[in-house]
C-alpha cells in the first residue's frame, strides 16, 4: 500500500511518505520485534537512544509484560483453503493473542472472531494485552459467508520472557529544565493511530537539533499506557524537570486540530497552544483534560501533575476509521502532517523561549531616551523603536509574567516583546528571573 500522490509533494513530504510507507505493514505491539524495527526506520530520520526494560519489571502498579512475536497466524476450511490470515493483513491477529492450534466449528470459534457490523468491509483492531485470550478479526462481510465449519486454527506467536522497548531522543538545552514531546508507537497497521505522531515527532526532533535550544528537549517513543509508566517510574528524577510537554497522536487526517489541555487547564503549554492555534487560522477546538485519551494521562496523573497537553486532529473514537483497517495510507496525507508540524513547532517554540524578567529599574519608569530606546521627537509618527511593547516589558517585569502572559495582557505578538525584552535586557534595564 503507499499514499496517495494526488498532489505535488515538497521534500518534507516525501520524507513523511516514505516513512509511513515503511512503518506501515510492521506488525507492532506494546513488545516486540516491531517496536525496535519501527525505531529502527525513525532513526533514520534522528537517531534515537533504544532503552529495554526486562520482562517482569515492577513499574508503579504495572509489571512489564511477556514479549509478544508472531510468526504466523491463520484460519483453514474443511478444504484447505485460507480463509483468514495474518501474512494478508495483521490486524487479523487478536494483539496479543495467545498460541492456539485445533479444528473448531464455526460455533466454537465465534467468541474468538471480531468484526464491525456497521463497518462491514473494515477490519477491527482488538487487543487482549492483560488476558490470556486468543482471536482473530476480520470484516463482518466475511463472517457473514462463513458455513458451519469445521475450520483449522493456528496462531503460532510466542508470549515469553523478554523486554518492553522505548525509544529517546535528548537534545541539551542551555537549561537542565525540559520540554518533553510524547508519541506511542505500539499499533499495527494503522496510520493516523499512530504513524502520524511517529512521523511528525521524528521530524520535530530533526528540526530542533539544527536550533538553539533553551530547554532540554527529550522525545519519547513508547508503547502506550505502559511504556509511559514504565519511563517515568525508571525516570522520576527527570520527569520532575519537565516543564511543559505534548503528546502527539493522529495528525495525517483532514479534519480539524483538537488541542486537549494539561491537567492545570493554564499552563504555557496551554495557552501558547491556544494563542498558536487562534493565530494560524485553521478550525480547531481546544479542550479540557479528562483522564481518559492517551499518554497524557500518565503525565498527568496526580504524583506527577505534569504540564502535558495533547494535540492531534479526529480524536480516538471520534472518527469512523479508528481502530480499523480503514485507518490506512489512503486516510492520511503528508500535508496534514506538516501542517501540525509547523504548528507543533511553534507552540514548543514558544514556550521554549519564554522567559520572566525582572526590572532593574522598578521605580517609576525608566527614562528610554537616556539609553537610546526612545524616539528622537516626541510626537512623531512611524517611529523605528517599539516603545508601546518596551513599557510593557518593562511594566510587566516583576518576576511573574513571563513574555507569553504580556502578549496575552498587551495584546501583542510575542515576537514583539521579546524583541523588546532584548533590548533591554542589552542595555542592563532587566535581567532574567
Ligand atoms: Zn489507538
Amino acid at each position: 500500500m503507499t499514499i496517495a500522490k494526488d498532489d505535488r509533494l515538497s521534500t518534507l513530504e516525501q520524507s513523511i511518505a516514505g516513512l509511513l510507507e515503511r512503518l506501515y505493514p510492521i506488525c507492532r505491539s506494546i513488545t516486540g520485534p516491531g517496536v525496535r524495527e519501527t525505531l529502527r526506520i525513525l532513526s533514520q530520520v534522528h537517531p534515537i537512544a533504544v532503552t529495554e526494560v526486562a520482562t517482569g519489571t515492577r513499574v508503579f502498579d504495572w509489571t512489564v509484560p511477556r514479549e509478544r512475536s508472531v510468526r504466523e497466524a491463520w484460519i483453514k476450511d474443511a478444504t484447505g483453503r485460507t480463509i483468514v490470515d495474518f501474512k494478508a493483513h495483521n490486524l487479523h491477529v487478536l494483539n496479543y493473542s495467545a498460541p492456539i492450534e485445533g479444528r473448531f466449528s464455526l460455533e466454537e470459534l465465534r467468541p474468538h472472531l471480531y468484526s464491525l457490523p456497521q463497518m462491514p468491509d473494515a477490519i477491527p483492531y482488538r487487543t487482549s494485552y492483560y488476558n490470556d485470550n486468543w482471536g482473530f478479526c476480520l470484516t463482518d462481510r466475511q463472517l457473514q459467508t462463513l458455513d458451519e465449519g469445521p475450520y483449522d486454527v493456528r496462531i503460532d506467536s510466542s508470549l515469553a520472557q523478554g523486554s518492553l522497548t522505548y525509544g529517546e531522543i535528548v537534545l541539551p538545552g542551555e537549561v537542565e529544565d525540559e520540554i518533553l514531546i510524547s508519541t506511542h508507537i505500539c499499533h499495527p497497521s494503522l496510520a493516523n493511530d499512530n504513524l502520524t505522531g511517529m512521523a511528525l515527532a521524528i521530524h520535530l526532533a530533526d528540526r530542533m537539533s539544527k536550533v538553539r535550544r533553551r530547554h532540554t528537549w527529550r522525545f519519547l517513543f513508547t508503547p502506550v499506557t505502559i511504556g509511559s509508566i514504565t519511563w517515568l517510574a525508571l525516570n522520576e528524577g527527570r520527569a520532575r524537570r519537565v516543564r511543559h510537554g505534548l503528546v502527539i497522536t493522529g495528525v495525517g487526517d483532514k479534519s480539524p486540530f483538537i488541542y486537549k489541555r494539561s491537567r492545570h487547564g493554564t499552563a504555557s503549554i496551554d495557552r501558547a497552544a491556544a494563542r498558536v492555534l487562534a493565530q494560524s487560522g485553521e478550525a480547531h477546538s481546544l479542550i479540557d483534560f479528562y483522564p481518559y485519551g492517551y499518554d497524557e494521562r500518565q503525565f498527568n496523573s496526580p504524583g506527577f501533575d505534569l504540564p502535558v497537553g495533547r494535540f492531534s486532529r479526529a480524536s480516538h473514537g471520534d472518527y469512523p476509521e479508528y481502530h480499523t483497517s480503514a485507518d490506512n495510507l489512503d486516510f492520511v496525507r503528508p500535508a496534514s502532517v506538516v501542517r501540525a508540524l509547523d504548528l507543533v513547532e511553534a507552540i514548543t517554540t514558544t514556550v521554549d523561549r519564554d522567559r520572566v524578567y525582572v526590572s532593574r529599574n522598578p521605580k517609576g519608569e525608566p527614562q528610554l531616551g537616556k539609553h537610546g530606546l526612545y524616539r528622537k521627537v516626541a510626537g512623531q509618527t512611524g517611529q523605528q523603536t517599539d516603545e508601546l511593547a518596551l513599557l510593557w516589558v518593562m511594566n510587566c517585569a516583576d518576576g511573574k509574567h513571563s513574555l507569553a502572559d504580556m502578549a496575552e495582557k498587551a495584546g501583542l505578538p510575542v515576537e514583539r516583546l521579546e524583541a523588546a525584552a532584548g533590548r533591554l535586557e542589552a542595555h542592563g534595564l532587566i535581567e532574567p528571573a
